[in-house]
């Protein structure tokens, strides 16, 4: 009996004609779970979707006629490779909220920032190159880097983020095994999946090690204004224009159907990346950006960040009390921003294993495999706080205690028995 990827697979009549690095596209274990958990009885603490019923709808209907009545012809028509000269301008007012003094040549809108990393790393990589990561990463820029065949190098990253001593040792562990170093990737603010966040002190020091080494680095930046009390510490890109790439998005502070987001580059690098852009869709949607513009121009856009930044903060207190008051032996990040805890199991426990079970008790979440290049991480698992009520989310983290609750309570009575 064929199993289900066989059968796929034979209905496929290209088989022979795909080029190699289709093999490399795998379905993400986030996108993967979305079938199971949009069914209305599951708590999803899975995908990372933002809260949009946050933002009042209204606000958009008024962008939108207003935009419309001003620039109609021009929103439905193509525009510059490098995107609109507007809302490039904004975007500086936007960066500046975080140290950055940028000039609007050197910024490149793009759709969303995914479409900006997955040109990054075709400009940058061959097969083989290293690209050195946080351990663990984002799961959507690992998914590109492999497509592009590319060594993920995960770097040991703790409550302050990157570690710089690690850094350095993994630079000269590759450089020692002849390997290409191409850039370093970067999300230092409540990074996804971890949540944690690069530390005031460490962030000159990355900068140090990878001006010294002659590293890029690529920094990625969609939740940093989402913090909960204080201001982020200064982007890296603050600190130097020539060794970073910075990448930030809409999708967090806005509504990611838009699909824009943006990158601050060197010079060349942006040259490189608008002849991408152009060769990949001619152009980024002007109507999206249009509308983006005229958002920013004339809603209260901060006090909409005010907005999602006390929903999310009521979510994750919500969800660190539930993991207090139901799995309080576990350890987990304690986020000052952003979507995301990341939490450690009990030794033996493997994260994705356990997820049918999870499912079956109604509740989602993505293990800790998904965030790493290099096969591990089965002893943790991600849980996103963004999208259930308060309410859900409690819910959820009780329903994932039973299910670890039991899984504890069968290894010990397996290694019990087996005394
Ligand atoms: N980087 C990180 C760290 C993300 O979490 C995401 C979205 N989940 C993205 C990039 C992509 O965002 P978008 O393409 O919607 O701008």
């Amino acid at each position: 009996m064929p199993n289900e990827q066989q059968h796929v697979t034979n209905l496929d009549s290209w088989l022979d004609s795909y080029a190699a690095r289709a093999e490399t596209l795998a379905v993400s274990e986030v996108r993967a779970l979305f079938s199971v958990v949009s069914r209305p009885e599951v708590v999803s603490l899975a995908g990372g979707m933002p809260y949009v019923a946050a933002l009042p709808q209204d606000l958009l209907a008024k962008a939108y006629n207003d935009m419309m009545k001003e620039k109609g012809l021009l929103a439905i028509q193509y525009g510059g490779g490098q995107g609109d000269q507007k809302l490039r301008e904004q975007i500086l007012e936007l960066m500046a909220l975080e140290g950055i003094n940028a000039s609007v040549e050197d910024l490149v809108v793009t759709t969303g920032s995914q479409h900006g990393l997955d040109m990054l790393a075709g400009l940058f990589l061959d097969e083989g190159d290293v690209v050195l990561a946080e351990g663990p990463s984002y799961v959507g820029a690992i998914g590109i880097f492999r497509h592009y065949e590319a060594h993920i190098e995960h770097v040991y990253t703790d409550h302050d983020g990157m570690s710089p001593e690690a850094l350095q040792d993994s630079i000269d562990k590759m450089k020692a095994q002849g390997k290409k170093i191409k850039f370093l990737y970067l999300v230092p603010n409540f990074a996804n999946p971890s949540g944690v966040t690069l530390s005031a002190d460490r962030r000159p020091k990355i900068l140090e090690i990878c001006k010294r080494e002659h590293i890029l680095i690529i920094e990625d930046n969609p939740y940093g204004l989402l913090y909960f009390d204080k201001p982020v510490p200064d982007a890296l890109r603050s600190m130097d224009d020539e060794g970073i790439v910075y990448l930030g998005s809409f999708s967090k502070i806005l509504a990611p159907g838009f699909r824009v987001g943006y990158v601050l580059a060197p010079p060349a690098i942006r040259d490189k990346m608008v002849l991408a852009q152009e060769s990949a869709l001619l152009c980024p949607s002007s109507f999206t950006q249009m509308m983006i513009s005229e958002y920013l121009a004339n809603a209260d856009w901060k006090g909409q960040i005010d907005t999602f930044r006390g929903v999310y903060k009521e979510r994750k207190d919500a969800a660190l009390s539930a993991m207090h008051e139901y799995l309080p032996n576990l350890e987990t990040t304690r986020p000052d921003g952003g979507f995301y805890l990341w939490v450690t199991l009990p030794e033996g426990i493997d994260s994705k294993a356990m997820l049918p079970l999870a499912v079956k008790e109604l509740v989602a979440y993505t293990p800790g495999t998904a965030f790493y290049g290099d096969g591990t991480g089965q002893r943790y698992l991600r849980v996103c706080y963004s999208y259930p009520t308060p309410e859900n989310i409690k819910v959820g983290i009780k329903r994932l205690a039973n299910v670890i609750n039991l899984q504890t309570d069968l290894m010990e009575t397996f290694s019990n028995s087996g005394r």
